[in-house]
């Protein structure tokens, strides 16, 4: 499996777009959030995804995580998409996404060419998008938030904290990932609703993960202390043998069964 990060950034970050990550197994893709800036990053970082994409998870309704959803339903609209078009969160999902999409384009949710197919996530029951299969657990934000592991056919699976600390929940669903992609919105020390990078570097070590990404990270330290942050993860690497690292937009990895 291929994990493709369309976005790093946090919500308000003004040069890095919005953190959303492409998975991708044998031609088919599944998109993990997609935020205010995500959307035509995405469109640029992967050609062709308008007819290869399965579906799209969003970790929780946040805009930075979901208002990106518009422009990608607009986007597959005009190309002329056929297929069925998963969208997997939260409880209520349906009728989120049937409120927020008319203030955008009135009328688009009714001239779209292809179906949306919900699916309701809940902790403990796993769902299948295309041929991915995802599990969830709750996460540690002020909003009801869903961490997510997703196993291709391959055997090969990715975690995706989307916002929040970790939570025991979360860390046992990362268990043994190939790829952790966590937030780390804290660099120095720690703050209620948000992860670190220290947190999210124990959470690797203790999880056993192969490789872990941090994403999401405050805007000023990510900017400011970026080489810094690097040196960080690469001595943190050597230590524990996970891969650790600070991906750019539109940097991709393998991700290994
Ligand atoms: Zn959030």
């Amino acid at each position: 499996m291929r994990a493709l990060f369309a976005g790093v950034g946090e919500a308000v970050d003004e040069r890095l777009p919005n953190t959303s990550i492409l998975l991708e197994e044998d031609g088919a893709h599944l998109l993990l959030d997609c935020g205010f800036t995500a959307a035509h990053t995405l469109f640029a970082a992967a050609p062709g995804v308008e007819d290869a994409l399965a579906g799209v998870w969003i970790s929780h309704f946040h805009g930075d995580h979901w208002f990106g959803l518009p422009a990608l339903l607009a986007r597959l609209s005009v190309a002329g998409r056929a297929a069925p078009l998963a969208l997997a969160g939260l409880p209520g999902i349906g009728e989120k996404v049937r409120s927020l999409v008319p203030m955008a384009y009135r009328t688009l949710l009714d001239r779209l060419p292809f179906p949306l197919l919900f699916h309701e996530a809940a902790p403990g029951a796993d769902t299948a998008i295309g041929p991915f299969s995802l599990a969830c657990a709750p996460s540690g934000h002020p909003a009801p938030a869903l961490a997510v592991r997703v196993t291709a056919p391959s055997g090969a699976s990715c975690f995706y904290s989307g916002d929040g600390r970790p939570t025991p929940e979360s860390l046992a669903l990362a268990r043994g990932a190939g790829l952790a992609a966590h937030e780390a919105f804290c660099v120095e020390g720690e703050m209620e609703g948000h992860g670190s990078v220290a947190s999210a570097c124990a959470f690797a070590r203790e999880a056993r993960v192969r490789a872990l990404a941090l994403v999401h990270v405050r805007r000023e330290e990510r900017h400011a202390r970026a080489a810094e942050l690097r040196a960080a993860l690469l001595r943190f690497s050597r230590e524990t043998g996970i891969r650790a690292f600070l991906p750019e937009p539109g940097e991709a990895c393998e991700v290994t069964p």
